[in-house]
């Protein structure tokens, strides 16, 4: 199969979350299963600096953007046999510092920026000589392309091909004021509570949830939940109406980037079976950030967004009340300057027991997966989380809520004795995190159960040869659903 994914972030080009490893690994999956794939996704800054192999494709980019027109270019990189990335070079949108914004604030233009990300895809699919036979979007930044294809179809281009929606993180939708639908220039018959409007506003996501033959997130509890009132951000009632073409995949893990036994950001690489790297590791990890060394100490780490999502509130209250225990927290993270000064502050008040890098670094996001005992991951919710999954293959026992991906990956002592590999706590409660952290603590006192957890954590495999088995039956569906038309 043809499949065509865009995503505004794929790893190893850009990325902030885990869509971007997403993308990268599932074009990777699909392309050593036989298929052909490519990506297309923005030049940002400093990615040709990184990659001088790529190509500059002889395209051009010359498309209506409301009352405008927009130039762009397009640049190529073949990264393995059958994976192709495609590279939209418009340097006012993406030649910038960041990819969506800058000091906690958006970009003002991003509706601009991703509905003329969404016109190159389309415009790709119609017209590049490699014949997609399926559109796979990602997120609200490309959700607009199935009604953009569609749109295509009825200016005069025969059938076009079908679409599949990955809804990564129903939180964020892509809602802009009314004025920026004309940027679109889709029909406006679309701007009605049936198609694109949402409380008056443009909403690229319902827009996606609407028209694409078939829906995926990333997870099945997350595809339960996003149903309901609580998780549905106010789409529940159109998922709902969607239910029988909404599929909840869980994430793989791309275990050429994450696996201890060959990651190149290690002291000493290690396995299940020769663990001694790990504490080596351990003591490397308490050198770089400057928490004494010893073995002993149970170590706890988070990588992270700080965001309200990722149950921060609770984590800075349940680090509170147990840092008076002998422990120690390692914090890498950076997002809301509020939780940034609150790990600052603790690490200020508990030198001795917590750390805080407030940045982002892919070194050290490896190093802490690898040093620590435990992995908290608090979430209020989750749609699939990556980092509990690579903390089980480090042997950092994950302590995680259980909602969403995280509930989906990880086996509590209580829910299977023998396959046990987390903890997990339910109540949304400082309280309820603290007693988990207790569990962790008695846990770790107990080291031929806490080599089972680990051997257990270390054995889980979240591969991508069998995930994206389950992408191909969503595409197939949707080779069968294909809609042709808008249906208003
Ligand atoms: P989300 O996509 O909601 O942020 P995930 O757990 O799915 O959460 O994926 C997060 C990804 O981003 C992981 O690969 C994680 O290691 C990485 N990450 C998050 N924050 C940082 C940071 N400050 N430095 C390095 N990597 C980070």
């Amino acid at each position: 199969m043809n499949v065509l994914l865009a995503s505004s972030e794929v790893h190893p080009f850009s990325k902030t979350g885990g869509l971007a490893d997403m993308v990268g690994a599932l074009g990777k999956a699909l392309a050593r299963a036989g298929h052909e794939a490519r990506i297309v996704t923005p030049l940002y800054r400093g990615i040709s600096g990184r990659f001088p192999q790529m190509r500059r494709e002889d395209w051009y980019f010359d498309l209506p953007l409301g009352d405008r027109r927009v130039q762009a270019s397009l640049w190529s990189l073949e990264t393995e046999k059958g994976l192709m990335v495609y590279f939209i070079e418009q340097p006012d949108f993406f030649d910038r510092a960041s990819l969506y914004h800058e000091n906690n604030t958006s970009y003002a233009d991003n509706a601009e920026r991703f509905v003329f990300l969404a016109k190159c895809v389309t415009h790709l699919a119609r017209y590049l000589p490699w014949r997609p036979d399926l559109v796979h979007v990602h997120d609200w930044q490309t959700a607009l392309v199935p009604a953009l294809l569609l749109q295509q179809r009825a200016a005069g281009w025969g059938n076009p091909p079908p679409t599949c929606l990955t809804i990564h993180n129903l939180a964020y939708q892509g809602i802009f004021p009314p004025r920026a639908f004309a940027l679109t220039d889709l029909p406006l018959e679309l701007f009605t509570i049936e198609g694109a409007e949402f409380y008056g506003h443009l909403n690229c996501l319902k827009a996606g949830i609407v028209l694409a033959d078939v829906l995926t997130t990333v997870s099945p509890r997350y595809a339960r939940e996003i149903t309901t009132e609580e998780f549905g951000h106010g789409l529940d009632g159109l998922l709902r109406r969607r239910q029988k073409q909404l599929f909840g995949i869980l994430n793989g893990v791309d275990y050429d980037e994450w696996n201890p036994a060959h990651d190149p950001f290690l002291a000493r690489p290690y396995s299940a079976t020769r663990l001694a790297g790990k504490t080596v590791c351990k003591l490397a990890l308490q050198k770089e950030v400057g928490l004494p060394e010893g073995r002993d100490v149970p170590l706890f780490g988070t990588i992270s967004r700080l965001a309200e999502q990722k149950g921060v509130d609770l984590q800075l209250g349940a680090l509170e009340e147990m840092l008076n225990t002998n422990m120690q927290f390692v914090l890498l993270g950076s997002g809301s300057s509020a939780y940034e000064r609150g790990y600052a502050e603790l690490a200020r008040r508990f030198p001795a027991r917590v750390a805080a890098r407030v940045n982002y670094d892919e070194g050290l996001a490896h190093r802490i997966e690898a040093a620590s005992d435990f992995y908290i991951m608090p979430s209020r919710f989750e749609p699939s989380g990556l980092n509990q999954m690579y903390s089980l293959r480090y042997g950092a026992i994950p302590i995680v809520r259980a909602t969403g991906g995280l509930d989906d990956s990880v086996v509590d002592f209580t829910e299977n004795t023998t396959h046990a590999n987390g903890i997990k706590f339910y109540e949304y409660s400082a309280r309820a995190l603290a007693k988990a952290i207790r569990k962790a603590l008695v846990l770790y006192q107990q080291p031929e159960l806490l080599r089972q957890f680990q051997h257990n954590a270390m054995k889980t495999v979240f591969s991508w040869e069998q995930t994206v088995q389950e992408y191909l039956k969503a595409y197939e569906l949707a080779r069968g659903l294909r809609k042709g038309s808008f249906p208003f």
